[in-house]
C-alpha cells in the first residue's frame, strides 16, 4: 500500500513538473520569428559577434566598471495576492543584485571545480527614481486587469502573454532604451504554473533604421507573479527566475543549447561559452543532481553538468553562479546594445587591474571561430619551436603557422572555413594538444 501511495505521489509530482514550462524562451523566439522573419538568424549572428568580442576582451581587460541598470516593474493584478507589495518587489531586487554581484550566501554551494570560473558580473539593478515624464517614482507601476491569467491555452503561451505589454490589456513599456521593463503577471494555466518567464534578447543596435528588428515596445522581461521575491507561495517556482530571464535579456542562452532530445551532446547545440561544460539536456527538478554529466563523461578532463548555473533549468536552490565568460558576454551586450539603460557607471570593483593569469592549459579559442583565434600555450619554453596546424576531417592541412614562444597570442586571419576541423599545437615535432574546432561565418 505504501509503495502504491509513493508511486502515486511520485507520478503526480512528475506530472506537475511536466506541466511547468519554466522559461518560454524557445517558444518566444519562434513566435518572434513569425512576427519578424529572420530575427532568429540575426540574434544568432549578434550572439556570436558579441561572444567573439567578449572572449577577446575578457581575457585582458580589467573588469573594473560596475554598471547600474534602471528598472521599472509593471505589476498587473486581478486578485489581491497578485498585487505584490513593495517589500516583495524589493526582496526580488535584492536577490537579483546578490546574484549578479555574487554576494548571495548560497555561493558556498558552488562546487570547487566551478569556483575558479564563477564570476561577479559587475552589473547591479536599481528601481528607477525618475519616470519618463521626469517625475519622481517608486519604479513600480500597479494596474488592475480583468484577466485572471495572461495565458489562456497551453500552446503559444508567450504570444498571449505579450498582451501584458500593451496599454489596452496591460501596462505599456517605459522607454525601453532607458529602462529595463519587468512585467509581473499571472502566467498560470488551469491552476498550473505553466510559464515562469521569458525575455526579449538583444537583437538590434540602437539607432538602426526602422526596417530593422527593433521592436521597442516589447523589449524587457515577463515573469509569473509567483516567482517574484520572498513570498509565501508554496509552489514549485523559484525566485531566481528573474535572474535567469534577465540573463536572456542580456543575451545569454541556456547552457545545454536547447539541444533536441534525439541529438544531445552535438557540439552544434551549445551556448558556445567555454566555461560552461557541454550539456546534453536541461537539469530538471526535483533536487540538485550533482552526478549529472550528460556529455563525454569518459574524457579525462571532462566536467559534470554545471547545474549551479542560473541559465540551467535546475531548481533555484541549486542555482548560484554565472561564469566569467557569461559575465563578459552580458557586459559586452549591455554596453553595445542596451547602453541607455545604464543609470550609473562606477569603479567599485577595485582600482587594481586583474593580475595576469598564465594559461593553465594549451588550447585554441574561441570555439567556434571565424576571423581570428587566440592560442594559449601552457609554460612555453623559449628555445622550443611552436606551430599551429589545422586540418579538415580528411586530414588535409588547411592552415599552418609558426607560433611565438609566448603563452598567449592572437592570430588575425580570415580562415574562410565552415564546419568541424582538427587543430594541433606542436612543440618541436611533438603534438602538445589536438582537439576539434568549429569554424563558421558568424
Ligand atoms: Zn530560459
Amino acid at each position: 500500500m505504501r509503495g502504491v501511495l509513493l508511486f502515486i505521489i511520485g507520478f503526480t509530482v512528475s506530472f506537475l513538473y511536466a506541466q511547468t514550462e519554466q522559461c518560454g524562451q524557445v517558444e518566444y523566439m519562434d513566435y518572434l520569428e513569425t512576427l519578424s522573419p529572420g530575427i532568429k538568424e540575426q540574434a544568432d549572428n549578434m550572439y556570436f559577434e558579441s561572444l567573439r568580442q567578449s572572449q577577446a576582451r575578457n581575457k585582458w581587460d580589467a573588469k573594473d566598471t560596475l554598471y547600474t541598470i534602471n528598472v521599472v516593474f509593471h505589476v498587473m493584478y486581478n486578485i489581491g495576492e497578485e498585487n505584490l507589495t513593495d517589500e516583495v518587489i524589493k526582496s526580488q531586487m535584492d536577490i537579483l543584485n546578490a546574484s549578479y554581484r555574487r554576494t548571495n550566501e548560497d555561493t558556498v554551494l558552488t562546487r570547487d571545480i566551478f569556483k575558479p570560473v564563477a564570476a561577479d558580473v559587475g552589473i547591479q539593478f536599481q528601481l528607477a527614481k525618475v519616470d519618463p515624464n521626469g517625475d519622481s517614482t517608486s519604479g513600480i507601476v500597479r494596474k488592475y486587469t480583468p484577466r485572471s491569467s495572461y495565458v489562456t491555452s497551453q500552446r503559444f503561451a508567450t504570444l498571449q502573454a505579450e498582451q501584458v505589454k500593451t496599454a489596452a490589456n496591460g501596462s505599456a513599456a517605459w522607454d525601453t532604451e532607458k529602462y529595463l521593463n519587468i512585467w509581473v503577471c499571472d502566467l498560470s494555466y488551469l491552476g498550473y504554473d505553466l510559464l515562469l518567464g521569458f525575455a526579449y534578447p538583444p537583437t538590434s543596435a540602437p539607432n538602426w533604421p526602422s526596417t530593422s528588428y527593433v521592436n521597442a515596445d516589447r523589449q524587457g522581461v515577463v515573469v509569473h507573479y509567483k516567482t517574484v521575491g520572498e513570498n509565501s507561495f508554496t509552489t514549485l517556482t523559484s525566485n531566481k527566475t528573474l535572474v535567469h530571464e534577465v540573463g536572456h535579456y542580456l543575451g545569454l542562452r541556456h547552457i545545454w543549447g536547447d539541444a533536441p532530445a534525439n541529438d544531445r551532446c552535438n557540439h552544434n547545440y551549445d551556448d558556445f561559452i567555454n566555461d560552461t561544460p557541454l550539456a546534453g539536456s536541461s537539469s530538471d527538478a526535483p533536487g540538485c543532481n550533482y552526478n549529472k554529466n550528460t556529455c563525454d563523461p569518459l574524457e579525462p578532463d571532462d566536467l559534470p553538468d554545471q547545474i549551479e548555473n542560473y541559465m540551467d533549468y535546475s531548481p533555484g536552490t541549486c542555482q548560484n553562479m554565472f561564469t566569467s565568460d557569461q559575465a563578459g558576454l552580458m557586459r559586452q551586450n549591455l554596453i553595445t546594445y542596451r547602453p541607455g539603460i545604464i543609470a550609473l557607471k562606477t569603479y567599485e570593483m577595485g582600482p587594481e587591474p586583474m593580475p595576469y593569469i598564465p594559461p593553465t592549459e594549451t588550447r585554441v579559442y574561441p570555439n567556434p571561430a571565424s576571423t581570428f583565434v587566440v592560442v594559449e600555450i601552457k609554460d612555453p619554453i623559449k628555445e622550443n619551436r611552436y606551430k599551429l596546424k589545422i586540418t579538415n576531417v580528411l586530414g588535409q592541412p588547411v592552415f599552418e603557422k609558426e607560433l611565438e614562444s609566448e603563452s598567449r597570442q592572437r592570430i588575425e586571419y580570415n580562415f574562410g572555413l565552415s564546419g568541424f576541423y582538427i587543430y594541433q599545437i606542436f612543440e618541436n615535432e611533438d603534438v602538445m594538444v589536438e582537439d576539434r574546432m568549429l569554424f563558421g561565418q558568424f
